[in-house]
């Protein structure tokens, strides 16, 4: 069965896109740890990120740091983090998260965003890539 980053990736369920190439996509978590939250995930669907092949894991890495370029220029924070976790979702991918506290990496600290405020912040990230 696809994982549900494949669903995403195929337009089955909906998503606040950022940015897609011929082999990656990247989103915002539906959950956010902070706004902006995004995750960079590769189209092919492997469940491990140490278990994609060089090419694919370095690809992943440049296309992140495009997104985490254009979410430092969009959301106020200190900085970007990275985490890969995946006990949830089992397709490789890469968390980014506008940080300004360090319990935004903590996976415990959340914040809500009505759909709207959704749409507007994918819609600034998309202008500043
Ligand atoms: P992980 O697998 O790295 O532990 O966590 C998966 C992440 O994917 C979580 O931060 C969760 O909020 C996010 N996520 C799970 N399902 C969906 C979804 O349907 N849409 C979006 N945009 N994010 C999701």
């Amino acid at each position: 069965m696809s994982s549900i980053f494949t669903k995403i990736i195929n337009g089955e369920i909906p998503c606040y896109k950022i940015a897609e190439d011929d082999n990656f996509f990247a989103f915002l978590d539906i959950n956010p740890n902070a706004k902006g939250h995004t995750l960079c995930v590769p189209k092919k669907e492997i469940d491990k990120l140490f278990d994609l092949d060089d090419s694919a894991y370095i690809g992943l890495m440049q296309f992140a740091k495009k997104i985490a370029i254009a979410l430092e220029k969009t959301v106020p924070c200190q900085r970007i983090g990275m985490a890969v976790i995946g006990l949830e979702v089992p397709h490789a991918h890469v968390h980014l998260i506008p940080l300004n506290e360090m319990r935004e990496m903590t996976f415990k600290h959340k914040v809500s965003l009505t759909p709207e405020e959704f749409e507007t912040l994918s819609k600034e990230i998309r202008a500043n890539l």
